[in-house]
């Protein structure tokens, strides 16, 4: 018997066949039909398309056999691949290389074989496609000619096949890949149709959610999302910030920020794909945003007493004073000073006059309305803005504010501590600036003083 041939290019076929590996646990009805095309077309009862790899040929489709493989050194096939075209015997029995084939001379009685390799793209031929009869046959070239085709066709097979697969499997890394992300992900065609996204992104959006499906548009999702209140911002200028937003989207650049229901705040990062779509980036900075809001409080307030540090009631004063200039509204300024606080921290210990000094501020805030500002510019002296508040309003107030510090003492470690403010008060003058008014306020209160503390004094003018 003659040695088994090895093709030339074996290293490379078995790479081929590594690949075509992945099809092993797809059933494939297509290469069964193959076969018994074959045992129809050349009326022969054995038809099988076989792989050689290592040392056997194993069956993809067969008719007519009941084994699965076989051993690649008795192999017909092996000879086939090793052929640029179809391999003919047709009767092995007269053949030297194969009369004394197991095959030939066992039960199976084979007498006429015909192959044709399996071509892969690259010309690796990863296996055969052969047809087998027990009476010896002669086999045509037309009929040569259509079990090369039928070759052809099984390699189609296999290949489409494999790039289904691969296809599905390059899905499946994208699938897995997005979901793994701690990110929302998005990604919209040329035509800003969603695409595809995670489920993280539909968790950002989850009260637009239902509107986050493959197919649908930018715009719809986003005007959509608007009518479900899915961005507080939108609230009252709905058109105007779709318009922003689409805009945007249109032409992407920095990173955006988004709030969400809920006080939850989101970063946006998107870009424009090659094909022209666009991909976003939706990353919950709502941890972030908390933190920034809380150390910007800090740096505004004043540690001991909670209320705005002097930089900061400046700064927010002038807002106020500029709004109710263009709008035409009153506002009153007062200057307070607590009474004789040297003698109190003398009496009672600095650390019951750090108690006093905070408990002022805890009385006036419930004194005041939400949008009143309190500021300590000194160390007993404070500043309050009253907005939308005229001349009499402050007076009230006023009076208000002294007799919260006045009517109690202040406890500290078991000391009652008595305390009372002294107040100048300034009312907001066509023409006024914030300096005009702290000056008259803070003349007024030297006359509350020299009148003899406990009370509040109005500016003249
Ligand atoms: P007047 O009624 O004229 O305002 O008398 P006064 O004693 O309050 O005024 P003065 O300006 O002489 O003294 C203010 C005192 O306030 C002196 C200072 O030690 C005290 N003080 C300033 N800042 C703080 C603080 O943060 N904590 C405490 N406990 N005392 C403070
Ligand atoms: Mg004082
Ligand atoms: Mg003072």
């Amino acid at each position: 018997m003659l040695q088994v041939p090895i093709p030339d290019n074996e290293a490379k076929r078995l790479a081929k066949l590594c690949e075509y590996r992945i099809l092993d646990s797809v059933p494939e009805a297509a290469y069964d039909r193959l076969t018994r095309l074959a045992t129809i077309v050349f009326d022969t009862p054995v038809a099988l398309i076989s792989l050689i790899e290592g040392e056997r040929q194993w069956f993809k489709a067969k008719v007519g056999i009941d084994a699965e493989e076989a051993p690649r050194k008795i192999s017909f096939c092996a000879h086939t691949i090793c052929q640029d075209d179809v391999f003919v015997i047709e009767d092995a029995t007269r053949n030297a290389t194969f009369s004394d084939n197991p095959f030939v001379t066992g039960d199976a009685h084979l007498r006429f074989y015909a192959g044709a390799p399996l071509r892969a793209p690259g010309g690796m031929n990863i296996g055969t496609i052969a047809i087998t009869d027990t009476k010896p046959r002669v086999f045509e070239s037309e009929q040569r000619q259509s079990l090369s085709d039928l070759a052809e066709m099984v390699v189609h097979t296999l290949e489409s096949r494999l790039l289904i697969e691969h296809a599905e499997r390059a899905e499946e890394r994208l699938v897995d890949a997005m979901e793994s992300l701690a990110d929302g992900f998005v990604l919209y065609d040329k035509d800003d149709r969603l695409v595809l996204c995670n489920s993280k992104y539909r968790e950002i959006y989850a009260d637009s959610a239902s509107l986050i499906v493959p197919g649908m548009k930018f715009e719809d999702i986003i005007r959509g999302g608007v009518q479900k209140g899915q961005y507080p911002d939108a609230a009252g200028c709905e058109e105007a910030w779709i318009a922003e937003r689409l805009d945007m989207h249109k032409n992407p650049g920095e990173p955006i920020e988004q709030q969400l229901p809920g006080d939850r705040w989101l970063s946006i990062q998107e870009r424009r794909t090659s094909e022209g779509g666009r991909v976003g980036f939706r990353v919950d900075i709502t941890k972030l945003k908390r933190q920034e809001r809380e150390l910007e409080r800090l740096a505004w307030t004043d540690s001991l007493t909670g209320a705005m540090n002097r930089r900061r009631f400046m700064e927010q004063a002038e807002s106020e004073l500029d709004r109710a200039r263009r709008h035409g509204c009153d506002m009153s300024l007062l200057v307070l000073d607590a009474d004789n606080f040297k003698t109190i921290n003398d009496r009672n210990g600095h650390a019951a006059g750090d108690a006093v000094l905070s408990g002022l501020v805890q009385r006036w805030k419930k004194t005041l309305r939400s949008h009143d500002m309190i500021g300590r510019i000194g160390g007993e002296e404070f500043v309050i803005l009253l907005p939308e508040v005229d001349g009499n309003g402050a007076l009230r107030t006023a009076e208000r504010l002294r007799q919260s510090i006045a009517e109690l003492p202040f406890e500290h470690e078991g000391l009652l501590i008595r305390a009372t403010v002294s107040i100048g008060i300034a009312q907001c003058v066509p023409g006024d600036t914030l300096a005009g008014m702290m000056k008259r306020a803070d003349t007024a209160l030297y006359q509350a003083k020299d009148a003899g503390r406990n009370r509040f004094v109005m500016s003249a003018a």
